[in-house]
C-alpha cells in the first residue's frame, strides 16, 4: 500500500499560493470557502455570521512596508481561530481599496447567496460586522477620515474646528442609516465608491464604532495625559496626584514615573501604527 510521506497529501493542504501584483503591492488570496467548510465541520451550526477585520500591520520600524491581512471569525464558533482570507504586502497601504478587496468581495458574494456546503445541505451565511479601526474603516468605506468635518460614520452632524482640532458636539443629530449610505444622501461624507456595496449589507450598521481606539487609546488616554500634565505643572507631590486619579489600571505601576512612561510609550506606539494605517 502506498502511504504518503507527508500528511499534507492526505489533507489536501494547499502548498502554493498565487501572488498577484495588485493595488500597488503584492496580494495573495488564500480563499474563504474551503476554510469555512473546514471550520463548520463536526459542528451543529445551522447558520453562521461573520466578523470581518481588515487592518494594516507595519513590518518593521525601519521601513514603511506593511501587511494588510483580511481576516474573518465565525461569531457562532468563538473557540475557532480567526481565518486569514487574503494578505496584501507593500508600501504603506493599498493604493486602491476596491482592487485590494475585489477577490474577497467576489468570493463572499457567492457565499452569501449560496451558503456553505456541509454534508448534504448548505449552511446559511451572513455578515455580522466589520471590525476595523477608524483609519481602516474610512479606507474601506471610501468615507471622510474620522477627523474630518463630516467624518462621523454614525450621525450627520458637521464637526467644528476648536483650537485646531475637529470636535463633535454631544447634541443629538440625525443618525446615518444604511439607506442614506447607499443613496449617498449626504455626499460630503463620501470620498468615492466602495466595492463593499456589492455585498448588499448595511454599511452603517455593520461597521460598529471601535472601542480600543475611541475609548482606551482615545478619550481615556487624552484624559490621563491632561490630568498628569496639569498636575505635574502645578508642582504638587506626584504620588499624591496619582492617587487622585484612582484608576484601577494605573495601580499596576508602582511609581508615577513608571505609569507616565508607559502612557508616553502607548502614545508613540499608537501614533506609529496610525500613521501606517493612514
Ligand atoms: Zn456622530
Amino acid at each position: 500500500m502506498d502511504i504518503p510521506v507527508d500528511s499534507r497529501t492526505l489533507l489536501k493542504t494547499c502548498t502554493s499560493t498565487k501572488i498577484t501584483e495588485l493595488a500597488g503591492g503584492r496580494y495573495a488570496h488564500l480563499g474563504m470557502t474551503h476554510n469555512l467548510e473546514d471550520a463548520i465541520h463536526q459542528t451543529n451550526v445551522e447558520q453562521i455570521s461573520l466578523l470581518i477585520n481588515v487592518d494594516g500591520i507595519p513590518l518593521s520600524k525601519s521601513s514603511s512596508r506593511s501587511l494588510w491581512p483580511i481576516q474573518i471569525q465565525i461569531f457562532e464558533l468563538p473557540e475557532k481561530c480567526p481565518i486569514i482570507i487574503g494578505i496584501w504586502e507593500g508600501t504603506s497601504k493599498p493604493t486602491d481599496f476596491n482592487y485590494f478587496l475585489e477577490p474577497f468581495v467576489t468570493e463572499l458574494q457567492q457565499i452569501l447567496v449560496n451558503g456553505i456546503r456541509y454534508k448534504t445541505t448548505y449552511v446559511h451565511c451572513t455578515v455580522r460586522a466589520f471590525i476595523c479601526n477608524a483609519p481602516a474603516r474610512s479606507s474601506l468605506l471610501a468615507i471622510k477620515g474620522h477627523s474630518g468635518y463630516y467624518g462621523c460614520s454614525k450621525c450627520t452632524q458637521k464637526g467644528a474646528s476648536i483650537l485646531g482640532r475637529v470636535a463633535f458636539s454631544n447634541k443629538r443629530k440625525k443618525k446615518r442609516t444604511d439607506k442614506d449610505f447607499t443613496n449617498k444622501s449626504y455626499p460630503e461624507h463620501h470620498v468615492g465608491e466602495t466595492i463593499l456595496e456589492e455585498l448588499n449589507v448595511g454599511l452603517v450598521t455593520t461597521f460598529p464604532v471601535e472601542y480600543q481606539h475611541l475609548v482606551c487609546l482615545g478619550v481615556m488616554r487624552k484624559l490621563l495625559r491632561m490630568w498628569s500634565q496639569k498636575w505635574a505643572r502645578k508642582g504638587k507631590a506626584v504620588e499624591e496626584n496619582w492617587e487622585k486619579l484612582n484608576v484601577q489600571v494605573l495601580k499596576t505601576y508602582s511609581t508615577y514615573d513608571q505609569a507616565r512612561s508607559q502612557l508616553n510609550r502607548a502614545e508613540t506606539t499608537d501614533l506609529e501604527s496610525q500613521s501606517d494605517s493612514n
